[in-house]
């Protein structure tokens, strides 16, 4: 079955539309995700409405955060000049998603909804704390990521709302993030695993680990553990991290094979962000 595509004027007109068509209707940012979905059967909404032209793609920033509108592209991420230091990981992940034509149309807003496990943004965006910004009939409410995120595919937005953004604090000077990804090959490829770091000199550890489980997580019990005994204790985080989120076994690796990559990616990333605040702060 075919469907038909609307381009709404404004944020409530796409609301109330979707609102009319209930789960006959799908927001369309890029396509990247929804198209292949249509494509393979997997769904068949008989309207896509699409949320381009509607003011949604700014990235800016205030004294004390950054708003990533939901359909900021990943190319935008890439280049944004607040995210060269110590928010770099958000242009390290956007950097690899996909190839050049990809991330030149595929967003922000899209990478986060579909709840992909392997969606290579959401683990930096946790790891920020990130908060993401919602707009339905209802009016516009704002929840954690991490409660946002339910599962693979799924999250707690009603089908009718829209995400608009997504901000996070601005990180102190003495900090850094770091985003690692292991493929089977280098480019053009969905992660293995996945993970970000954050680390404050002397404060907060952060570390979200992606394609592991059902959902990206956060490894608390690793998190406690670097805030507990800083630099020295980075290579048991590793392990700890991998013992948290008992990794799944698939097509594309073994559970055993993810456990090491868990355990040497955190412990990599965190020794990254040790080094970047080292050198930014000698
Ligand atoms: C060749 C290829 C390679 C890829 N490689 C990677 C990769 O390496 N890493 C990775 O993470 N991803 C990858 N992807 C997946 C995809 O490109 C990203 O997840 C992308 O960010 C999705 O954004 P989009 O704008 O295309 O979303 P869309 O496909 O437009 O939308 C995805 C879902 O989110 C919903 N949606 C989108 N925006 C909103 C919004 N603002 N509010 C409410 N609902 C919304 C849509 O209804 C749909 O259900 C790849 C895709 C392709 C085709």
């Amino acid at each position: 079955m075919g469907f038909s595509f609307h381009r709404p004027d404004t944020i409530d007109a796409a609301i109330s539309f979707a609102g009319v068509h209930g789960e006959d209707a799908r927001f369309i940012a890029g396509g990247t995700d929804l198209i292949i979905q249509i494509n393979r059967r997997r769904l068949a909404p008989r309207h896509l409405i699409s949320l381009a032209g509607l003011g949604l793609d700014r990235i800016s920033e205030t004294s004390g955060e950054y708003v990533i509108g939901a359909m900021a592209t990943h190319d935008a991420v890439v280049t944004y000049p607040g995210f060269q230091h110590e928010l770099i990981a958000l242009a390290e992940a956007s950097a690899v998603i996909g190839g050049r034509q990809v991330r030149n149309i595929a967003t922000v807003g899209g990478n986060i909804v579909n709840a992909s496990p392997a969606a290579d943004l959401v683990p930096v965006l946790l790891t920020l704390d990130a908060v993401v910004e919602l707009r339905g009939p209802a009016g516009a409410r704002s929840l954690p990521l991490d409660r946002f995120l339910v599962e693979r595919g799924r999250t707690v937005r009603r089908p009718d709302e829209i995400l608009t953004s997504v901000r996070f604090a601005k990180p102190p000077t003495a900090s850094a993030t770091a985003f690692l990804k292991a493929g089977r090959r280098k480019a053009m490829e969905i992660s293995v695993i996945c993970v970000a770091a954050h680390l404050v000199r002397g404060g907060k550890a952060r570390i979200a680990v992606g394609a592991a489980a059902s959902r990206t997580v956060r490894v608390r019990d690793a998190e406690a553990l670097v805030e507990r005994q800083g630099a020295g204790a980075f290579h048991e985080a590793g392990r700890l991290a991998a013992a948290e989120v008992t990794p799944i076994d698939d097509v594309r690796a073994s559970a055993r094979y993810r456990d090491l990559l868990v355990a040497a990616l955190v412990e990599r990333a965190l020794a990254s962000c040790a080094e970047r605040i080292g050198k930014a702060n000698p």
